[in-house]
Parts: C-alpha cells; sequence; structure tokens
C-alpha cells in the first residue's frame, strides 16, 4: 500500500504540452529541488526556461522528507513557507541519540512533509510562474549542432532564427556555435526527439547516471552514501525527530521521523566503503524490532523500505568542464554534505546558484568567464562550508576501520563531548575541534 499523507495535491503537475524541435534559451533537465529552485528563479526573472523530467507528477523520491535550515529559507524566498507547512508537519527539535542512554535534543526547526507532495508543490508553483514542464527522459545523447528531423544542421545555420529570445523578450545573447542539442524520449512511446538549448542545467540526481556514461565527462563521481527508508505505522510515543548513531552503520545513523496519524518516515544509510557490505534492509528491520521493544508495542509497514544513493562532497562540480554551457545541479554535481546531510537544502540552493550564474552569463554581468567558471566559483564560495577541509578530512579519516572504531568509541560514546558532535552536525563547530592535540590527548588517556 502506498503511503496516503494527503489526497489533496495541488493542481497536478503533468505534462504541460510538448517541448519538441525548439531552440531554448535555457533547458532544465531533472525536476527535482535542484531543477525546479532554478526554473523558478530564472522565470521569476523574467525568462521562459524549459523543465523537463521523465516521471510524471506527483512522483515519489526515496528520502527521509525532513526540510530543514537552509531549504526552509529557500522555500520562504519564493512564499511557500505557508503551502509547505499547510501540508507538513513542523518539528521544533531534534533528538540524537549517541548511544542506549545517550541523547542530546537540540532545538532545531524543519518540516516533516513526503517528497510525494512537497517537489508537487514546487513544480506547481514553478509552472504557475511560467516555467514550460514536460514528461521527457534525458537520454545522455548531446551534440554541438542542431538536429532536425534526425538529421545534423551545421550549427552556423542556427544563427539565422529567432531563436535565444524569450517569451518576456530578453535575448539570450544570440544563438550560436555553443549552442547543445539532447536527444530525449517520451518515457511512455519511447518516441525520440531533440531540443537545442543555449545553456542547460542537468540536475538529474544520482539515481540515474548512466546518461553520464554518453557524456564526455571528467572523473565523474559514483554516488558515495547510500540509505533506505520506509513509511511505517505505530503507535510510537515520538513526536520530533530521532537520529540513532548505531556502530554498524558508521558513518552513517538510522532515524526516526514523525509524520502525523502514527505514521513514521524511518530510515537508515552510511557511507559506501570498500571494507563493507552494509545490507540496509536488515539494518533498517533489526532497527524497526529494537524500537518497537523499546517502546513495547507493534507496526507495519504502510510503503516498505526501498534504498537509493546519495552524492556529497561536491564531487562532480567540475565534471562537465568539456561543456562550457552546461552544468550540474543538485546531487548530480555532489551537493549534500558529507555526515551532517541536508540534501534538500543543499540541492535548492546549489538550483538557485545556477540560475543565478546563467543569469550573470546573459547579462554579461562578467565577460571575461563562462558560465561553468562562474558557478564554480560561487558555489566554491557560497556552498563550501569555511572548515571544508577539515570536513573532508573528518569525513575520510572515519572511512578507515580502525580510525572509526576509536572515533566511534572514544568521541561517539564519551559522555564529555556528545555537544561536541552535536555542534558539528549543526556546523556550529568545526570537525578540526576534534583533531586539535588537547582531544587527541583526552580521547586517548581518558575515558
Ligand atoms: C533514503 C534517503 C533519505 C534522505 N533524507 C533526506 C532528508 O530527510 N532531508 C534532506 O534534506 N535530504 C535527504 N536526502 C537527500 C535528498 O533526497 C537529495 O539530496 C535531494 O533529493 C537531491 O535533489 P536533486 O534535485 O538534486 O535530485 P532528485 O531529488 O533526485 O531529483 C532528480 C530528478 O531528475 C529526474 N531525472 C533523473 N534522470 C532523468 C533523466 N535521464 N531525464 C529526465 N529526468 C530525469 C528524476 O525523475 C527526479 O525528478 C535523502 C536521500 C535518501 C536516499
Amino acid at each position: 500500500m502506498a503511503v496516503q499523507v494527503s489526497n489533496n495535491y495541488p493542481k497536478q503537475a503533468t505534462d504541460c504540452g510538448p517541448i519538441l524541435n525548439q531552440y531554448l534559451d535555457i533547458l532544465i533537465i531533472g525536476a527535482g529541488p535542484a531543477g525546479i529552485s532554478s526554473s523558478l528563479y530564472l522565470a521569476e526573472k523574467g525568462y521562459s526556461p524549459a523543465l523537463i523530467d521523465e516521471a510524471e507528477f506527483p512522483r515519489d523520491k526515496v528520502c527521509g522528507d525532513a526540510i530543514s535550515g537552509e531549504g526552509l529559507r529557500v522555500l520562504k524566498s519564493f512564499g511557500l513557507m505557508d503551502a509547505v507547512e499547510q501540508s507538513g508537519r513542523k518539528y521544533n527539535k531534534k533528538e540524537l541519540n549517541l548511544g542506549l542512554d545517550n541523547f542530546i535534543t537540540m532545538e532545531n526547526k524543519a518540516i516533516g512533509l513526503p517528497r510525494k507532495v512537497f517537489d508537487n508543490i514546487l513544480l506547481t508553483r514553478a509552472i504557475n510562474s511560467g516555467v514550460r514542464f514536460s514528461v521527457k527522459r534525458f537520454t545522455g545523447r548531446i551534440y554541438s549542432k542542431t538536429i532536425h528531423n534526425g538529421m545534423e544542421t551545421p550549427a552556423k545555420e542556427k544563427n539565422s532564427t529567432k531563436a535565444g529570445r524569450s517569451s518576456t523578450g530578453k535575448k539570450a545573447d544570440g544563438f550560436g556555435n555553443n549552442d547543445y542539442t539532447v536527444e530525449v524520449l517520451c518515457p511512455k512511446t519511447l518516441q525520440k526527439s531533440f531540443i537545442t538549448a543555449r545553456y542547460i542545467i542537468i540536475a538529474t540526481g544520482c539515481q540515474s547516471d548512466t546518461v553520464f556514461s554518453r557524456m564526455d565527462t571528467e572523473k565523474f563521481a559514483k554516488p558515495d552514501q547510500a540509505a533506505c527508508r520506509g513509511y511505517y505505522r505505530a503507535a510510537w510515543p515520538v513526536s520530533e525527530r530521532k537520529y540513532f548513531f548505531l556502530q554498524e552503520l558508521n558513518p552513517g545513523y538510522s532515524w526516526i521521523f514523525p509524520l502525523g496519524n502514527d505514521v513514521f518516515n524511518v530510515g537508515c544509510g552510511g557511507k559506501i566503503l570498500k571494507v563493507r557490505k552494509l545490507n540496509l534492509k536488515q539494518c533498517l528491520d533489526e532497527f524497526i524490532q529494537a524500537t518497537n521493544k523499546r517502546y513495547t508495542c507493534g507496526g507495519e509497514w504502510l510503503q516498505p523500505p526501498q534504498s537509493a544513493f546519495l552524492r556529497t562532497n561536491f564531487s562532480n562540480l567540475k565534471a562537465l568542464k568539456k561543456y562550457p554551457n552546461i552544468i550540474l545541479a543538485g546531487e548530480s554535481m555532489g551537493s549534500t554534505y558529507p555526515f551532517s546531510g541536508g540534501g534538500i537544502g543543499k540541492a535548492l540552493t546549489s538550483g538557485i546558484i545556477a540560475a543565478q550564474a546563467i543569469d550573470a552569463i546573459i547579462l554579461r554581468k562578467s565577460p571575461h568567464k563562462t558560465l561553468s567558471e562562474i558557478y564554480t566559483e560561487t558555489i566554491n564560495k557560497k556552498m563550501k562550508p569555511s572548515y571544508y577541509t577539515a570536513f573532508t578530512l573528518w569525513n575520510h579519516l572515519l572511512t578507515q576501520t580502525p580510525l572509526e572504531k576509536f572515533i566511534y568509541k572514544r568521541v561517539f560514546k564519551s559522555h564529555r563531548s556528545p555537544d561536541v558532535i552535536a555542534n558539528i552536525l549543526s556546523k556550529k563547530t568545526t570537525p578540526d575541534y576534534l583533531f586539535s592535540l588537547k582531544n587527541i590527548l583526552k580521547y586517548l588517556f581518558f575515558k
């Protein structure tokens, strides 16, 4: 049975008409948080972007469904807070369980809303703001020449068309040799068609990376984390988000996020490591059994657990170097933070930065820079934490088995430092605090 949190979907966002054999200023591929935020931002700036997704909406996305800090700020800027709050569940706190009787509660606002509803609210808002949406699957085939009815047309012929002007009259700098033509399929009929655009944002997440094997990528990074979640009904006395840092998942955790009416988004996930094979479904089963035992009650899956990947660490920021006018946003770029996550908010933010970079190029704000140069610089400046190197080091050290055990034992279970872990998770403390000489000595010689 599919989880039914609400049947009141806003206006159904399905196929809004074909975008076939057309010239576009801006094409965005993938209607997750990253793709929708970039298209919405551009539509509000007066452009007429086209957005395609292989799925008909509303569609599910395997996720913990918790939209926190950064995500909420972006929703506010789009005037979407009311819609999201009305459909979702408000959280004020999160509880970090670092051992059986060792937990910390932190003030932390967030909203729990199944992605099926959340993404549909975003998409409906984008369509209402003028984004042209169409259900199409990008195949990964991309040409630097125009394709007309399956025949290549030399790029220079495109200059004689009226292409490049959006419905609002903003001109995308004249179409020419930098255009790309992408091959797309109608997912139902598999009918092939082509879309030519000057600027392209690819925001296809990280569940269908096969498209990138057809592109000329540079050091394309695979997903580095895996997680699994389902919707479970039980009379657990849990009203705020709970995270459990279990040793078998480290670096990773399991979670319980209440959605109301005794329905919980329950899941677990961790870093993909060569040294271990995580059976996430088994971990989740054991976690559910332990939780039922803890609260002396039973429950049932409303929607059984499904697994999905995550990509963190901005690992693909430069992967499309060879395509100066195409950029990756969201998890296809690796926008999620290692360790502390926040994927929805990070995807929304990277989408906006991608859109701002296109706006800057079209308005010639930085005449000597390419689109990908402007984008990369801004992501480095605005998204990477100031303690990024320490963060990466921390993440790396946790993947070395002996050190991982050591850190788990001495830090995660230490009664002296639960607040440190909480503060690192909420990015208040820099992870290099743990590696100060004082702390290393403390963890080595004191219990
Ligand atoms: C189990 C799990 C739990 C998580 N929990 C949380 C959480 O609680 N909070 C949080 O903030 N983050 C969470 N995340 C991370 C979050 O889900 C992602 O960071 C976020 O969805 C990334 O957004 P995106 O727009 O980059 O990609 P996605 O949301 O994956 O969207 C990509 C879109 O591209 C479309 N697409 C893919 N391929 C093609 C193609 N070839 N052609 C056309 N369209 C295509 C897809 O249909 C999809 O609509 C979780 C992730 C997992 C796996």
